[in-house]
């Protein structure tokens, strides 16, 4: 027995599923996870010492690849100086400001500790505002774990089949209205019955909790158009696409200014931060200013927050990563599409679909064979290539994802035998 299958033996006896977030668990893959003992760079190693080429990267964060030896570095200095203080610190309006440098539209913001309580907030914030109860989101976006936003969401639930989690009331349906992602008609007929009664539109401007699907051309410009047009709020949901696609996130990337954006992911340079903010008008009415209440114990931890600031300023002091990890990304789609794979990609987010299916919803990507995914994916880990345990993921590209580190991946994936 392996340390690792031991170790998983005594996790499900403590944890539902021996894990601590159900897509860790590996059961759509068809086997049991490892047990992680490192990570450095590219790499991540196993409690049994097996390395592996890590395209997970913690499911985002990691785009300066693990461990980086400066974000290290200010981490450990700052635990010195104590863990938690429940009381501002510099080092939070150091963080706010460089996140408004990056994305101008953040003009006042929050931060909190997990992608899942800045959707929340924001879309608390949305309803508080605008004094409307309903919301509209996109069938397979995911924006976290709260009560209202799981309906027909992605990652996790897409992976384990679970289109609307149990124990949610039966009556938040009636305020999560579902739109079909690049299919401006569904969000028009929504609006038209119930476009008074809208606080916000939610939507990943790439949805990549799906696998990474791209947005139409001008799809987010009709939702800008839309949502104004009846009052609306438009929320970009930027948990990934934040700080990945470019140092102004995916507003900058295409060009549209949301109301109110949500980051996380990269913008805790790995440990749990995330924030939600927007324009000033709106985030004016959060207490203590306003009536819209949101709070945290942990909110702003000074540890994380460091570690964001670290983060933030190598990708900024280091512009060409974008242009580089793009570079990377293109490469090795290249190679699944030379084996006749389909794929999404923009920037370092992508995703390999197994259909035939012209991707571009959440009804393409169901016609996906994920008994084949489960092969792909066992081929990979096989040849020491740690790819997403699941069809309904992005692939994460880091800054230490080296030529060698590149070439070696397009080697693995060009002898794949897809058939
Ligand atoms: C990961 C993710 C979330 C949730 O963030 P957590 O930190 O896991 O709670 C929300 N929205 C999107 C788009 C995400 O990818």
């Amino acid at each position: 027995m392996t340390k690792s299958e031991e170790l998983f033996e005594r996790a499900q006896e403590l944890m539902p599923g021996g894990v601590n977030s159900p897509v860790r668990a590996f059961k759509s893959v068809g086997r049991n996870p490892f047990f992680v003992d490192s990570a450095k760079g590219a790499y991540i190693y196993d409690v049994d010492g097996n390395k592996y080429i890590d395209y997970v990267c913690s499911w985002g964060p990691g785009i300066l690849g693990h461990a980086h030896p400066k974000v290290i570095e200010t981490v450990k200095k700052v635990c010195e100086k104590g863990l938690t203080f429940g009381a501002p610190t510099e080092k939070e309006v150091v963080l706010a400001e460089l996140i408004k440098k990056c994305v101008p539209s953040m003009e006042m913001m929050r931060l909190v500790s997990s992608g899942t309580e800045a959707v929340m907030s924001a879309v608390r914030v949305a309803r508080g505002f605008t004094g409307r109860d309903k919301i509209i989101k996109f069938v397979g976006c995911y924006h976290g774990h709260s009560d209202g936003l799981l309906m027909k969401a992605g990652s996790g639930l897409l992976t384990g089949s679970i289109p609307n989690s149990a124990g949610v009331p039966k009556d938040y349906a009636k305020y999560t209205l579902l739109a079909e992602y690049n299919n401006e008609e569904s969000v028009k007929q929504l609006m038209e019955q119930y476009g008074e009664d809208v606080a916000c539109i939610v939507i990943e401007p790439v949805a990549a909790n799906m696998g990474v699907v791209l947005p139409k051309k001008g799809f987010l410009e009709f939702l800008r158009d839309i949502t104004t047009k009846y009052g609306a709020l438009l929320i970009f949901d930027e948990v990934i696409t934040g700080f990945r696609l470019s140092l102004g996130g995916a507003q900058e990337y295409y060009g549209i200014k949301p109301d109110l954006s949500t980051f996380g992911k990269i913008v805790g340079g790995g440990m749990p931060l995330a924030v939600y903010g927007g324009r000033k008008d709106i985030m004016s009415c959060v207490a203590p200013v306003g009536s819209v209440y949101q709070a945290g114990t942990l909110s702003g931890n000074p540890v994380a927050v460091s570690a964001g600031i670290e983060t933030l300023k190598i990708l900024m002091e280091n512009k060409q990563i974008y242009s580089e990890i793009d570079k990377q990304t293109a490469k090795i789609e290249n190679a699944y599409n030379s084996i006749g794979l389909q794929t999404q990609r923009v920037g370092s987010l992508m995703s390999v679909f197994f259909t035939d299916t012209k991707i571009s919803n959440y009804n393409d990507v169901m016609t996906c064979d994920t008994t084949k995914f489960a092969d792909y994916f066992n081929y990979m880990l096989k040849n020491g290539i740690y790819v997403a345990p699941s069809q309904f993921e992005s692939m994460f590209v880091s800054m230490a994802h080296t030529d060698d580190i590149i070439d070696k991946t397009v080697d693995v994936i060009k002898r794949y035998k897809n058939n």
